[in-house]
């Protein structure tokens, strides 16, 4: 073989290779958007359920309805071609990106913020047009979990508002896999992943209508009994917590810079938390100890019992445990040791599952 041959060989190595991690990319911001669609809360699947929230709303003050409640925070931001130089460089990045979105929220929030990045390590935090009561509600369900669960410190990298969808979509949500930046190295490697918590601005700054939604979903069993709107993002926290012990399940690393090395761990971490793998493991563990301990039940009404939203499916028909999980940790932050009992027992799985990682 002459040097020739050998380059355009290599060449077209190098250009499979790009294209099969280029493909990857796709493929992850295609699962994180289908991952993220089956994961929201959806307050309202019948629009008669709808109507009702309407009807109430009509003896409420009208005046809310003429106002668009959206953010000037843009979560979708992506850089590529970048000198990638080491994690902090990164972190300083993102820092430095969130600070500048917020130039222009005319905001009093920043104490806030930097009291919840000290105690959580959460790089970017973009609460902007948020009323001040609400930022002091959801740093205070964040000191639940970050005291309770200190080891989860330094995955998330955003919690913001978003506009995405109004309020036919989702009121809060969790992406454990966003691209955010790639390198200008031939093979792109390393790039860098966002793990992000989403409050959609069409709920949290309509607070009427939000009070109302979540009033009427608590009501009716489709979320747990006094349900609030920190307590919501309480459960996009059950979904971090899971996929942050999927990470040490599958051995994975943290995954903010993913190098070439590391690329097969992460993505087969990602695959099996967003295909409900993992969660079924936990939630067939958690149903099995709660029959053998206190009564037969079947498992669907095992996920019932913890709340409507538990017992979720994908447009597919395939429950979805990620919420069944994200909904006992919702219902035990709410009502601790009077939570469900099957609540406990998913808890109670779950902790098993943390003692391995602070071993
Ligand atoms: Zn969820």
């Amino acid at each position: 073989m002459n040097k020739k041959k050998i380059k355009i060989s290599l060449l077209i190595v190098i250009n499979i290779s790009t294209i099969v991690i280029l493909f990857f990319l796709g493929i992850r911001v295609f699962h994180t958007f289908k991952y993220s669609n089956d994961s929201y809360y959806e307050p309202f699947k019948e629009n008669q359920q709808k109507s009702n929230v309407k009807n109430e709303e009509e003896s409420k003050s009208e005046n809310d309805d003429n106002k668009t409640y959206t953010t000037i925070i843009d979560h979708t931001r992506k850089y590529t071609n970048q000198n990638i130089i080491n994690k902090q460089w990164v972190i300083d990045f993102i820092k430095k990106e969130s600070i500048e979105q917020e130039n222009n929220c005319n905001n009093n929030l920043k104490d806030i913020e930097e009291e919840i990045s000290d105690f959580t390590k959460i790089y970017g935090i973009n609460f902007c047009e948020l009323s001040r009561e609400n930022a002091e509600n959801i740093k205070e369900s964040l000191k639940y979990v970050y005291t309770n669960y200190p080891w989860i410190q330094d995955y998330v990298t955003n919690i913001t508002l978003v506009n995405d969808g109004g309020e036919n979509s989702y009121i809060a949500a969790f992406q454990p896999s966003f691209t955010y930046m790639t390198s200008n190295t031939n093979n792109k490697f390393p790039f860098v992943i966002k793990i992000q918590v989403f409050l959609n601005a069409a709920y949290y700054l309509n607070d009427n209508y939000f009070g109302l939604v979540i009033k009427n979903a608590s009501k009716s069993n489709h979320f747990p009994t006094s349900t609030t709107k920190e307590s919501l993002v309480v459960h996009e926290f059950g979904h971090v917590i899971t996929y942050i012990l999927a990470i040490n399940y599958y051995n994975s690393n943290n995954t903010l810079l993913v190098n070439q090395n590391d690329f097969s761990k992460y993505a087969n971490t990602l695959k099996n938390y967003t295909n409900q793998v993992f969660a079924k493991q936990i939630i067939d563990e958690a149903y099995q100890n709660y029959i053998k301990e206190y009564q037969e039940e079947s498992e669907e009404n095992f996920r019932k019992n913890i709340s409507g939203y538990a017992n979720s499916f994908d447009n597919n028909g395939n429950v979805l445990y990620n919420e069944t999980i994200a909904e006992s940790f919702h219902d035990y932050y709410l009502h601790k040791n009077s939570a469900k009992l099957e609540s406990i027992s998913v808890i109670n799985v779950l902790n098993k599952y943390i003692e391995e990682i602070n071993r």
